[in-house]
C-alpha cells in the first residue's frame, strides 16, 4: 500500500493538521506515477517529519497537459479579469485564516524562527491580496499612428508557466510566482524544493477551498534534476521563473533556450553590502546590519553579508555589532524568544562551516561564532569576520548563513569601488543622516534594491530583483506583470468613406 494522500501531523507547538502529501495536479492531490517518496526533515530535530511523494518527468507532463488544456479550452483567462481578482482576495483571507498554521509549517520544515515565519505569512497574504487588485488593472495601449489606421496594444498572458522556488522562504516564493502569473490569467506548474514542500501543498488546499478552477495550479514535489529539469526543458511551457542559485540558474537558462526558448525570469544569490557611514544613528545602524545577516538564519538572498563601516565609527560599531550578536537567541525555532533558528539542511551547515575554516586559513580575524551551537539540529552561532580584504573567498562568494565580514573605509569613492566589486548586484543598505549622500550614494551602487536606514524591507508595490549575475527581471509591484504578459500589437487600415 502506498503512502497515504494525508497525514496528520502534531507540531511542536501543539497545533495539529492534515498535512497533504501528494502531488497537487488538476486540484487533487495524487499519488506520484512512480509511487516513490522521499523524506521531509525537521532541520531543528534533524527527524522526519513525513514523506512525501516524489514527481518526475512523466508526472510533470501531466501536469502540463492539465495546465495547458485549462489554459487553451476554458475561459480561464478570457474571463472578465475581476473574476481571478476575487479568487485570489478570497485566498488572501484564507491565508490570514491559517496564518498560524502556515507559520508552524514553515517552522518546522525550514527551521526558521516562528517569530520570523509569521511576518513571511503575513507578506504572502498582502502580496496575493496586491495581485488580487492586479488582476483588472492591466492595460494595453491605444497608439496614435494616423487617421490611416487604429492601432492598439493588448497585453496577453503567456500559457503554462514553469515555476521552480527555493527552500529559504517556501510560501512566500510560491505567492511571489503565483500571485502575477493567476492574475494574469496564465496557468502554473511548479516544482517546489525538495528540503520544503509542506506549506505549498497545504496552501493548495486553501486555493481549492478558495474556489479556483483544478489545474490552474500544479505542484510537483521533487529534486532540481529530474522534476526540475523537466520543467525547465518541457516544450510547451512557454516561461520558466527561477529563484536560487547562480549556478543553477545558469543550467535552467540553457535549458530554456535548448528547448523552446522559454521566457526567463531569475532570482538568484548576492553579496550585498550594507554600508555605515560615520553620520549615521548608531545603534540603529548596528540593529540594521544585525538584521541584515542573521534574520532568517542568514539564508536570504539579499542578506547584507559584506558590512562597510567608516574609519571613524569603525572600532564603535564593531564593538556594538559584536554585543548585538551575543545577544542573537539561537535555538529552538517555537521558543518565542528566538529570533534564529536552524539552518535548512546538513549541507547548508557544511557549506557554512567550510566557509568559516576558508576565513581563517585567509587570515580573517574571528570575532565571535564560527561554530556550531549543540550537537542536534542545525543551528550555528552568528558569526563575525573582522580585518578582512576584499579578495577573500568570505567576502567575494556567496556563504547563505549567519556569516558577515566587515571591512573599513575612508572615502566615498574607495567604498563605491568595494561595494561595486562584486558578480552580484542584489541589494545594498545605506545608513546615513545626510539625505544627498543618501541618494548619491545609491545613484551609485550596482543593485536592484537599496535600503535607506533599513533592511530586508520588503513591501508588495515595490519591485524586486537583481542587476549583474543575482537575476533577470523583476518581482513584486507592477514589473511583476511584465514577467506573465505579452504585447500584441494590432493596426487596423481604415477606408474614410464619404457617403
Ligand atoms: P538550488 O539553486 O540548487 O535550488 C533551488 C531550486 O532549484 C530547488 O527547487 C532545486 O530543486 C532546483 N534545482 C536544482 N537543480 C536544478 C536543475 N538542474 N534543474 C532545475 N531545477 C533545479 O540551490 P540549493 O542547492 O538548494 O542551495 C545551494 C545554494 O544556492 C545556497 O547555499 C545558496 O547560496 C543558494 N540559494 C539561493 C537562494 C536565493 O533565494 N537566491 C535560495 C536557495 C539557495
Amino acid at each position: 500500500m502506498g503512502l497515504p494522500l494525508s497525514t496528520k501531523i502534531t507540531l511542536p507547538n501543539g497545533i495539529v493538521y492534515d498535512q497533504p502529501t501528494g502531488l497537487f495536479i488538476n486540484g487533487e492531490f495524487v499519488p506520484s506515477k512512480s509511487g516513490k517518496v522521499f523524506e521531509v526533515i525537521d532541520p531543528s530535530t534533524e527527524e522526519k517529519i513525513t514523506d512525501v511523494y516524489e514527481g518526475f518527468a512523466e508526472d510533470v507532463d501531466i501536469a502540463v497537459d492539465v495546465a495547458e488544456h485549462v489554459f487553451k479550452k476554458t475561459n480561464w483567462a478570457t474571463q472578465d479579469p475581476a473574476v481571478r481578482g476575487k479568487l485570489l482576495s478570497k485566498l488572501a483571507d484564507l491565508i490570514e485564516r491559517d496564518l498560524e498554521i502556515l507559520a508552524s509549517i514553515e517552522s518546522v520544515d525550514n527551521g526558521k524562527a516562528i517569530v520570523l515565519a509569521r511576518g513571511d505569512i503575513g507578506l504572502v497574504a498582502n502580496y496575493i491580496r496586491s495581485c488580487a487588485g492586479w488582476a483588472d488593472k492591466v492595460f494595453g495601449k491605444v497608439v496614435e499612428s494616423g487617421d490611416s489606421h487604429f492601432s492598439y496594444s493588448r497585453r496577453e498572458p503567456l500559457g503554462v508557466c514553469g515555476q521552480i522556488i527555493p527552500w529559504n522562504f517556501p510560501l512566500l516564493m510560491w505567492s511571489w510566482k503565483i500571485g502575477p502569473a493567476l492574475a494574469t490569467g496564465n496557468t502554473c506548474v511548479m516544482k517546489t524544493a525538495e528540503s520544503t514542500p509542506l506549506s505549498a501543498l497545504y496552501a493548495c488546499k486553501l486555493l481549492n477551498e478558495a474556489g479556483f478552477p483544478p489545474g490552474v495550479l500544479n505542484i510537483i514535489n521533487g529534486f532540481g534534476p529530474t522534476a526540475g529539469s523537466a520543467i525547465a526543458t518541457h516544450p510547451k511551457i512557454k516561461k520558466i521563473a527561477f529563484t536560487g542559485s547562480t549556478n543553477t540558474g545558469r543550467i535552467i537558462m540553457k535549458a530554456a533556450a535548448d528547448s523552446n526558448l522559454k521566457k526567463v525570469t531569475l532570482e538568484l544569490g548576492g553579496k550585498s553590502p550594507n554600508i555605515v557611514f560615520a553620520d549615521a544613528d548608531i545603534e540603529q545602524a548596528v540593529a540594521n546590519i544585525s538584521l541584515g545577516i542573521f534574520y532568517n538564519s542568514g539564508e536570504v538572498c539579499c542578506a547584507g553579508s559584506r558590512v562597510y563601516v567608516q574609519d571613524s565609527v569603525y572600532d564603535k560599531v564593531l564593538a556594538e555589532f559584536a554585543k548585538d550578536a551575543a545577544k542573537v537567541k539561537v535555538g529552538n525555532p517555537f521558543d518565542e524568544e528566538v529570533f534564529q533558528g536552524a539552518q535548512t539542511s546538513q549541507m547548508q551547515v557544511d557549506k557554512i562551516l567550510s566557509y568559516v575554516k576558508v576565513g581563517k586559513e585567509e587570515g580573517a580575524r574571528l570575532i565571535c561564532g564560527g561554530e556550531r551551537l549543540g550537537t542536534k539540529g542545525y543551528f550555528i552561532k552568528p558569526t563575525i569576520f573582522a580585518d578582512v580584504k576584499e579578495n577573500m573567498r568570505i567576502v567575494r562568494e556567496e556563504i547563505f548563513g549567519p556569516v558577515v565580514t566587515i571591512t573599513k573605509f575612508s572615502s566615498i569613492n574607495d567604498l563605491i569601488e568595494m561595494a561595486n566589486n562584486s558578480e552580484y548586484g542584489l541589494a545594498a543598505g545605506i545608513h546615513t543622516t545626510d539625505i544627498n549622500k543618501a541618494i548619491d550614494v545609491s545613484n551609485r551602487i550596482s543593485s536592484g534594491t537599496v535600503w535607506i536606514n533599513t533592511y530586508n524591507d520588503f513591501h508588495p508595490m515595490v519591485p524586486f530583483g537583481g542587476y549583474n549575475q543575482s537575476g533577470i527581471g523583476r518581482e513584486m509591484g507592477a514589473e511583476a506583470l511584465d514577467n506573465y504578459t505579452q504585447t500584441k500589437a494590432v493596426r487596423i487600415k481604415l477606408t474614410r468613406k464619404d457617403a
